[in-house]
């Protein structure tokens, strides 16, 4: 092996696990380094403390006096833990999070200073932000942007440094970030909601959306990752043919966590739960070093910091366990790539689960109304919740054959579509006698007892109702689930409004009220029926079938993200104040933009190593082979030698073959790159990468791994698949 390889490998080769010693029960470590409500208690003057609760509850804004006095705890409390300064922490638009650190530390005089923060370094703050992307935004209007804090998820410390979460608005009030329209997603759906709650329960006040994510990820060695330039440029693997042995023994999945593993999961685990992040599941997934882990779910939006922290701190942990984490979709072709399922449910301040049956026919109606109305408003918007998972990196997960499609459907298992049946043929025109009444309300009666011995599971579809939840599966590992969840969010939270307005016309015009709602519920199912599918979603019968539907299938990034030209989408998210068109342009130019860098990376450094790594193996190899046909030649003579250096002399060519191949389709890219970056629209620049360049990826990998297969392993540079995907 080369030297390179050699090294990396040896390095492998004498690891230990690094397990962390722990004195502690892990329930004493819960949230110690978290200011939570106890802590407010402990810290707050009562007053303080009780508006305090009262703004995380309906999100409203602290005055200065008590911001103040939030200010001044938040800093005795942090300095009690070590604390030495503070951030705002938010979540602009690369995907990422984004901190500045400041010092509590205020000089009052020559070789004097004091430990300062009050009210206005807590509620606002304004970073130097004219790198972070913006659309347009601050170009046009105003340059700067500040960060504002979120109140509702509470502050938290990293290292030394105390953390507050905020969101990050221009200086015109235009969003910039994932959490500003996830908090007015979420405040909308809660609205919505509690009008129609209210037709069954006169004491629901407030709704709150649940999120429960599973985070999966692959772990390669850091000194392997170091040696693969391309995992390290794009968290993928650009080129490496498929292992002899992948994961078709299925050996991995739930089999026991190699030591290594289990000490890096463990520290990460210990380092959550003191953020107060609910760990609790953590196994092996399908593919080989791949694997998963799952919180308890939480309110959306405390759900979604703890997912970015999370993924925050694996990386952090990861690297003193001498790991790397890819939190790429799909890191290996040939086995499976990453999601991140985000389970979503509804909750009300009485304690229901609104997607979970009920106990009699009243609450059953109630359950049946949020889950047949979430199914019609995923049937009305289903290209924009497409568009709402569209990555670079997504785009190779969806349609892949252990991925959900990117068509869009739900699954609901076989005894939820009896009872959907059983409402759209058993409800009659005309007014409903008393009977009929009586007799569906027996049918809705029974949903509990049948979902009990409900088993289908459905782990090919996108959005799979499980019992007591919706899991959209088609989430991509890396994402921020906010522009999951805004979407979700923000079109069920209209299906809702359209539902109470419905409900109250017919009420108006004399229906009562259990006759309206069943009514409403049978118009609903019937014309959603088409985005139902209980079937096979990784089959071709289903792309054949889905296209007879009529149903939407967006194959890539740049044709999802065109879906934020609509009107209707434009008029959607302004109607329910979640983005204006202003935001909503802004996020649909760093979208684009976002795919074509990402695509314009890996294409230059398929160029890159093609030249400067396969190329020179590759002649390498040829020399050799070149002076072993030579020399059979001057023992045995032309005809003879020639003869007897056959083998060698078809793998001459063979090499020859790909060489060139792989040479020219590079070019061919290189061109097409050219011209793509000569372009000045951002989404015709997307396309034209999606079409002209993208395409010729496979052609080039296809070359390169042949010779990887063919060139002596002692000459290939680059860790290869069985390596990076079995040592530990
Ligand atoms: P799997 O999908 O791997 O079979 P489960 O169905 O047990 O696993 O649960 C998956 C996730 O669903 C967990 O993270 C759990 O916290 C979450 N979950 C359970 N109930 C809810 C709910 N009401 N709202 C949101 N998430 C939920
Ligand atoms: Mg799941």
């Amino acid at each position: 092996m080369p030297e390179k390889r050699l090294a990396a490998y040896r390095d492998v080769l004498n690891r230990t696990p690094k397990t962390v010693e722990l004195h502690q029960k892990l329930s004493e470590l819960f949230g110690t380094l978290v200011f939570h409500s106890d802590v407010m208690r402990e810290y707050l003057p009562s007053e303080t403390y009780k508006s305090m609760m009262e703004a995380i509850q309906t999100g409203t804004r602290l005055d200065r006096k008590l911001a103040d006095s939030v200010a001044t705890a938040m800093k005795d409390w942090a300095l009690s833990k070590g604390a030495t300064h503070y951030t705002h922490w938010f979540q602009p638009l690369t995907g990422t999070t984004a901190e500045k650190h400041d010092a509590f530390l205020k000089p009052v005089g020559p070789g004097r200073a004091i430990e300062r923060f009050d009210g206005d370094m807590l509620v606002q703050q304004e970073p130097d932000a004219s790198s972070f992307p913006n659309g347009g935004i601050r170009n046009t209007f105003e340059a700067r942007g500040y960060t504002a804090w979120d109140p509702s998820s509470p502050a938290f410390i990293i290292g030394k440094t105390l953390c507050i979460p905020t969101i990050f608005i221009s200086y015109t009030g235009e969003s910039l970030d994932y959490k500003t329209p996830l908090l007015r997603a979420l405040n909308c759906i809660d609205k919505a909601a509690v009008e129609v709650c209210q037709l069954f329960d006169k004491n629901v006040i407030k709704v709150n959306t649940t999120l429960g994510w599973e985070q999966e990820y692959f772990l390669v060695d850091q000194a392997l990752f170091n040696a693969r330039p391309d995992l390290m440029l794009t968290g993928r693997a650009l080129f490496g043919h498929a292992p002899a042995k992948g994961q078709q023994l299925e050996d991995h999945y739930f089999g026991s966590i190699p030591e290594r593993v289990n000490a890096f999961m463990r520290e990460f685990e210990i380092e959550s739960l003191k953020l107060g992040i609910p760990v609790t599941t953590r196994h092996n997934e399908v593919a080989p070093n791949q694997f998963e882990c799952a919180p308890i779910f939480e309110e959306c939006n405390l759900a979604n910091d703890h997912n970015l922290l999370l993924m925050d701190l694996m990386e952090k942990i990861a690297r003193k366990h001498d790991f790397r984490v890819l939190l790429h979709e799909k890191p290996f072709a040939g086995v499976n790539g990453s999601g991140k399922h985000n389970n979503w449910s509804l909750s009300t301040n009485t304690g229901v689960n609104l997607l979970a049956p009920g106990k009699n026919p009243k609450s059953n109606l109630q359950f049946l109304t949020f889950f047949v109305n979430t199914i019609k408003a995923i049937h009305d918007n289903a290209d924009l919740l497409r568009a709402s998972i569209a990555s670079a990196g997504n785009d190779h997960r969806l349609g892949a054959n252990e991925a959900p499609p990117a068509i869009i459907s739900v699954f609901i298992g076989s005894s939820l579509t009896a009872v959907l049946d059983d409402l759209e043929k058993n409800i009659k025109a005309g007014k409903m006698t008393p009977q009929d009444k009586t007799e569906l309300k027996l049918n809705i009666g029974k949903i509990p007892q049948i979902l009990l011995d409900n088993t289908d599971r459905n782990r090919t579809s996108p959005f799979a109702f499980t019992g007591n939840k919706f899991e959209f599966r088609a989430v991509g590992s890396s994402a921020n689930c906010s522009s999951a969840m805004i979407v979700l969010n923000t079109i069920v939270a209209n299906q809702l409004i359209s539902f109470k307005k419905t409900i109250d016309a017919r009420m108006a015009k004399g229906e009562g009220k259990d006759e309206a709602i069943l009514k409403e519920l049978q118009v609903l199912i019937k014309a959603s029926k088409k985005i139902r599918f209980e079937g096979n979603g990784y089959g071709e019968e289903w792309r054949i079938e889905a296209e007879k539907r009529g149903l939407s299938n967006r194959k890539d990034t740049p044709r999802a993200l065109q879906v934020y030209h609509e009107k209707w989408v434009e008029d959607l998210f302004q109607n329910m104040g979640v983005l204006n068109p202003r935001e909503l342009e802004a996020r649909r130019e760093i979208e684009f933009e976002g795919y074509v860098l990402k695509i314009q990376i890996e294409s230059r450094l398929m160029g890159d190593l093609v030249n400067n790594n396969f190329m020179p193996a590759a002649i390498e190899y040829q020399n050799k082979l070149i002076q072993n046909i030579q020399g059979i030649i001057g023992v045995f003579g032309e005809k003879k030698g020639k003869e007897m250096a056959k083998a060698q002399i078809d793998m001459l060519q063979e090499v020859n073959y790909h060489l060139n191949a792989m040479k020219e389709a590079s070019e061919q890219m290189l061109e097409e790159r050219k011209k793509a970056n000569s372009m000045d629209d951002a989404e015709q620049k997307a396309l034209a990468y999606c079409d002209h360049v993208k395409v010729h990826f496979d052609e080039i990998r296809y070359h390169a791994d042949k010779l990887e297969m063919i060139v002596e392993d002692e000459l290939w540079p680059l860790p290869k698949f069985r390596e990076l995907l079995f040592i530990r």
